[in-house]
């Protein structure tokens, strides 16, 4: 109940954060992208702070008191996600990322397994690519990292960490990265930046799905 405790005498950035991460998860479930409790959702409070959805909850259901209140630089809450590190990671790398947001659609798990032999997939020639930060044309390529899957989250988390250092931003190559037969990460500066590269990225991958059933 540490979280309940927390947001009982918590600010306003706490409160708008755990709004937004409820928000976050019930949008997802209604486009049936977190089946079976899976996927998670996290909003940054400040430097130190943030709000984050705890294990094994449906995302279409949650409460303020399945949201944890993570520390950046102390150990996982009890009840974590074991991908809550792979969160933690990516905040205290990259302050400009205000808000994280996991999902399991159907779309980003299969192409994820496709592309896991390139270790990336290409996205080029879609107007849609335009709802990405900085991207200005439907002729720029977008690449979007793939991972092998991993149960060891703090290893993947390491691995994520070592590719996104070879760009020094947090939204080049992309806002997001698929782990193979898994999902996508998508983030952004804020929750709604994040939510709208979610929705796009997963709508271009379900472009992409259906485009490679035509082509070679
Ligand atoms: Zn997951």
């Amino acid at each position: 109940m540490a979280s309940t405790v927390l947001l009982a005498s918590g600010s306003g950035d706490e409160a708008r954060a755990v709004a937004e991460v409820i928000a976050a998860g019930r949008s997802a479930a209604s486009r049936h992208w977190v089946p079976a409790t899976s996927g998670n959702f996290s909003v940054r409070i400040d430097a130190e702070r943030i709000a984050i959805t705890r294990s094994g909850v449906d995302k279409g259901a949650l409460q303020s008191a399945d949201i944890l209140i993570q520390p950046l630089n102390t150990p996982l809450l009890p009840r974590s996600s074991a991908e809550a590190p792979l969160h933690v990671a990516l905040y205290r790398q990259h302050p400009e990322i205000g808000a994280i947001f996991h999902a399991h659609s159907p779309a980003a798990t299969v192409l994820s397994r496709l592309a896991e032999p390139a270790g990336r997939i290409l996205l080029t020639g879609w107007e849609l690519q335009k709802a990405l930060s900085g991207v200005r044309t439907h002729e720029a390529i977008v690449e979007v990292p793939v991972f092998a899957n991993e149960q060891d989250t703090d290893a993947l988390a390491t691995r994520v960490e070592a590719r996104m250092a070879e760009t020094g931003s947090a939204f080049h190559p992309a806002p997001g990265y698929l782990l193979s037969g898994h999902g996508l990460y998508a983030w952004g500066g804020t929750s709604a930046d994040a939510a709208r590269h979610l929705e796009a990225l997963e709508a271009l991958f379900e472009f992409e799905l259906s485009y490679r059933r035509f082509t070679p």
